[in-house]
């Protein structure tokens, strides 16, 4: 059993001849058969559906540069590091993997190690069964309410006898999960959840694969949309650059981001809509990256380590990551929230002082550079991934309904994959073929099974 954040528990044929738009290159073009607003996974991937149906699309992204919550950071260290997204995870029904070897980039295998600090000394074999048993029955009775009509929190359902394991157990399913605590997590959400073993990375890391796989894409940088005037005919897309025409358009911009109103809708888009993005608003969940030469931990190659704590101020680490110096102390759910509010000084002195209390004093000194990511103040983001509140479960579905001629896709409208990068890249491809179907560039039914859903296991329920 693995003891990662989820660990436990062919479009290219159309892509050679797309334009490629950069921010200072050819203007905006006036018109598209479909638009597409955000270059994260979800957008690239309807982009490459679209493009693969022959038909016309332009991605408008805000930021400057492709990738969304899937970002690599190569330049602050010597080896690159994912400041999103890291882990790929069912291989053998995750599409990222096949996407990646297929663009040339290295898969590397799930990290062999896991381990329990307990203070200063690592958890004996018997008291890492311990903690399992503990996770495995918190799991089943989440599961199990899950399975109720009544929508209620995690917390509420947690077996009242973890003992010393509470707090892991809590953090493990809860801010490590979803970023979010277990009394702010819908138990259904939760259950419904598909099954995330094993934890894949890519060598040059998950963001550098999101790129290269909108390379060809016509994605317009720097360029935000600002106002969307739709109807059941068109939809009209203003950005600082111009305004383009489109017979269609697919959102994926976060759940945060659509609440905070920063696209205005002409007319508003549904309240509906609204009140169901705000009850999957984004979880916190951050790296906090630490250059530690010569191993001063005493840990393996790609080891994942969390401690027995007794509060929600504990983190996950995954140490010497692909054999180098960096470790990531990841914080997640309220803990990491106030903190990374406080600013990347304050994120850099915890995990100073969580290595202290692991490992000593000494460990701690040798920390060199470091770097820390801060997603909820990231402006065209606002957070990490969406998770579900008590009674909220259902608002994933109501966000996959057409509102005139736009489909919202992005990891929250994915029922069982929300707040991954395949659930992501999934929703992209399912609201490209409705976007085409609505342009009558696909025919309506059979649904064109995606690479991805082909061998996709039902959901769970
Ligand atoms: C720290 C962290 C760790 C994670 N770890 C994992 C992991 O290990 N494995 C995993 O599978 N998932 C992980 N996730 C979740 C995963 O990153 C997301 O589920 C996925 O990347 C979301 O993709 P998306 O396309 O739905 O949204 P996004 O990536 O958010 O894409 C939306 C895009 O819209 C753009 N945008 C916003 N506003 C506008 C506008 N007005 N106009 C134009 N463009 C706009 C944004 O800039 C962004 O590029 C992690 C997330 C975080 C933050």
């Amino acid at each position: 059993m693995t003891i990662t954040r989820r660990g436990f528990l062919s479009a290219s044929a159309g892509l050679a001849a797309m334009p490629v738009l950069r921010a200072s290159a050819a203007p905006l073009p006036r018109e598209a058969d479909i638009v597409v607003i955000g270059a994260g996974a979800a957008g690239i991937a309807a982009a490459r559906r679209i493009a693969a149906a022959n038909r016309k699309v332009v991605v408008m992204e805000a930021a400057s540069q492709i990738g969304g919550r899937c970002i690599t950071d190569t330049t602050t260290f010597d080896v690159p590091f994912d400041r999103g997204a890291r882990w790929m995870h069912n291989p053998d029904t995750n599409p990222m993997i096949r996407l990646a070897r297929s663009v040339g980039l290295d898969v590397l295998p799930a990290p062999a190690g896991q381990k329990m600090r307990i203070g200063r000394r690592n958890a004996r074999a018997g008291e890492i069964e311990e903690f399992l048993a503990a996770l495995v029955r918190a799991n089943r009775t989440i599961d199990e309410a899950g399975r109720g009509k009544l929508d209620t929190s995690c917390a509420s359902v947690l077996p009242k006898d973890l003992g010393d394991w509470a707090g892991a157990t809590e953090f493990m399913l809860g801010a490590s999960f979803a970023g979010k605590d277990l009394k702010e997590l819908s138990a259904i959400d939760k259950a419904r959840a598909q099954d995330r073993n094993a934890a894949i990375a890519c060598r040059q890391g998950l963001g550098t694969l999101i790129t290269k796989l909108g390379e060809q894409a016509p994605v317009a940088l720097s360029t935000p949309a600002s106002r969307i005037a739709w109807s059941n005919r068109d939809v009209s897309v203003e950005t600082p650059s111009g305004k383009i025409v489109a017979r269609a358009a697919i959102i994926t911009v976060s759940t945060n981001v659509l609440t905070a109103g920063a696209i205005k809708f002409a007319p508003d888009i549904p309240k509906r809509t609204l009140d169901a993005a705000s009850k999957l608003t984004l979880g916190s969940y951050d790296h906090i990256v630490l250059q530690l030469p010569g191993n001063p931990l005493g840990l393996s190659r790609d080891d994942i380590l969390i401690e027995q704590s007794n509060s929600t101020r504990t983190a996950l680490m995954f140490a010497n990551i692909g054999g180098s110096s960096l470790c990531s102390i990841d914080v997640g759910g309220s803990f990491g929230r106030d903190l990374s509010e406080q600013g990347e000084k304050a994120m850099t002195a915890f995990a100073r002082e969580w290595i202290t209390k692991l490992f000593g004093s000494e460990a701690a000194s040798a920390i060199q550079k470091t770097s820390a990511t801060r997603w909820n103040a990231s402006p065209f983001v606002m957070g990490a991934m969406s998770a579900a509140s008590p009674g909220g479960q259902l608002s994933r579905k109501t966000l996959t309904e057409p509102i005139g001629c736009m489909f919202l896709a992005g990891e929250a409208t994915h029922e069982t994959l929300w707040g991954t990068v395949d659930g992501a890249w999934e929703s992209g491809e399912r609201a490209a073929d409705a976007a085409l179907r609505r342009i009558g560039a696909l025919r309506d039914e059979p649904d064109v099974p995606t690479q991805s859903t082909k061998k996709r296991r039902a959901p769970r329920q």
